[in-house]
């Protein structure tokens, strides 16, 4: 029998892992809370513009033959002892584990957050959710749109702006723009966390009237007065609210229990993906706390770097990210930067946005990895280049993505 290894999740990171890793090697099981794969991106469009794609599919068909999948949420992960027990009370004994459990919004952190979630809907909880809050676009008539995070950490950074470009557009395309005041409210110093990109889209964002509130940290949301409340005094007065909720790591138990940081994230060395001080123990993707994007295509790089360390050879992740940012208006970029390298001042264009469109296809091909080459050669192509060693400013707010 190969060398043992659980992977607990199975969304972007957890589905690329277990099918990257070889099966006579590896005695491989995915052990996952949800029997579906939803493919996140797709929310946006779920939410902005009516579409209807096929967002979901069946987790173990997306698994190779040789990969054991079992639909059961953990609740404790032993790291000591070596043994992940689940909601069912099974439990599950590795050599090697990877934890890849994504995060999940949390309203409660936000007073007034759950209601006004659950009367308008959001585009980052679920496919329910963006429903409902195409519905309330739908009845908007006229009036004021904020839209934001209620707190720094976010699925896929552009996402935020993307909501606001896109919300923008609609009301344009209903013939709604002179009777609506659109507010784009976040907790960074400025629209995006990364000065480059900063400088590409504050720009299209005044050129369509989008207000910007900086440091505008949620405190509390009061639905009665339709009133956002920022933790620095400011508010918004909201006809239609668009916020995004706060994330926490997956709700398990571990032992030891310093392995997570307050909001449950764990806690990852950044360049070869091990949990704190923990010996054949990965954590990928969102539910890490590694200081790069939570996006699927770091998802995807850090599972190939936890695949070539479980294989034994030496690895060293990049921090490497690479965000398709759609602008609006049939236009997009990305955001690209690494751990050493600040993120690219890319244009958008229309190429870059059908590129974004065409992942959602390529992405359910890339999980199986059969077309991992490719994504080599794309990944060295459009690689940015690192920072100067010496002699000039390093833009910190760059590692934010
Ligand atoms: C609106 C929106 C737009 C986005 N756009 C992009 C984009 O353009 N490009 C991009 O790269 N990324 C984008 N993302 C982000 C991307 O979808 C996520 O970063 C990515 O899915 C994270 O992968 P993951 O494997 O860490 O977690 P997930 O894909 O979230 O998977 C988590 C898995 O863990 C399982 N799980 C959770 N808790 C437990 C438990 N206790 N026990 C067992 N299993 C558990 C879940 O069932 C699931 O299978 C977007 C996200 C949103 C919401």
């Amino acid at each position: 029998m190969g060398e043992r290894v659980v992977i607990v999740g199975g969304g972007a990171g957890g589905t690329i892992l277990a099918n990257s890793l070889d099966p006579k090697r590896f005695d491989v099981t995915v052990l996952a809370s949800s029997p579906v794969h939803l493919f996140q991106p797709a929310l946006l469009y779920v939410a902005f513009t009516g579409a209807h794609p096929r967002a979901t599919r069946d987790e173990h068909r997306l698994l190779r033959r040789h990969v054991r999948f079992v639909q059961d949420a953990a609740t404790k992960v032993d790291l000591t002892d070596k043994v992940v027990t689940t909601s069912s009370g099974a439990r599950f004994g590795y050599d090697a584990i990877v934890v890849a459990t994504g995060m999940a919004p949390d309203p409660s952190q936000i007073p007034g957050l759950a209601e006004v979630d659950a009367r308008f809907g959001d585009y980052h909880t679920d496919l329910a959710q963006a429903e409902k809050l195409w519905s309330s676009l739908q009845a908007f008539n006229g009036g004021t749109i904020a839209v934001g995070q209620a707190s720094p950490i976010v699925k896929c950074p552009p996402s935020p702006l993307e909501g606001a470009f896109l919300a923008e557009e609609l009301v344009t395309r209903r013939g709604l723009r002179e009777k609506t005041r659109m507010v784009f409210f976040t907790p960074y110093p400025r629209a995006y966390p990364s000065a480059p990109m900063n400088e590409v889209v504050e720009p299209i964002m005044r050129a369509r009237g989008i207000e910007i509130m900086e440091f505008f940290d949620v405190d509390r949301i009061e639905p009665e007065t339709r009133t956002i409340r920022s933790i620095e005094g400011d508010e918004i007065v909201y006809d239609l609210p668009i916020v995004i909720p706060p994330f926490v790591g997956a709700d398990i138990t571990y032992e030891p229990c310093d392995v997570v940081n307050e909001d449950r994230f764990l806690i990852t060395d950044k360049e070869t993906l091990q949990i704190k001080g923990v010996d054949r123990a990965f954590a990928i993707g969102d539910g890490s706390n590694l200081p790069t994007s939570k996006a699927g295509v770091g998802a995807h790089l850090e599972a190939k770097a936890v695949a070539t360390a479980l294989a034994g050879r030496p690895v060293r992740f990049t921090g490497r990210t690479h965000c398709p940012f759609d602008v609006g208006y049939g236009r997009g970029t990305f955001v690209i930067g690494s751990y050493d390298a600040p993120v690219v001042k890319a244009r958008p264009s229309r190429v870059k946005r059908l590129m974004k469109m065409a992942f959602e296809w390529i992405y359910w091909i890339s999980l199986s990895g059969v077309i991992e080459p490719v994504f080599t050669v794309y990944f060295k192509l459009t690689a940015p280049k690192p920072a100067p060693a010496s002699g000039s400013v390093p833009d910190s707010s760059s590692s934010l993505t």
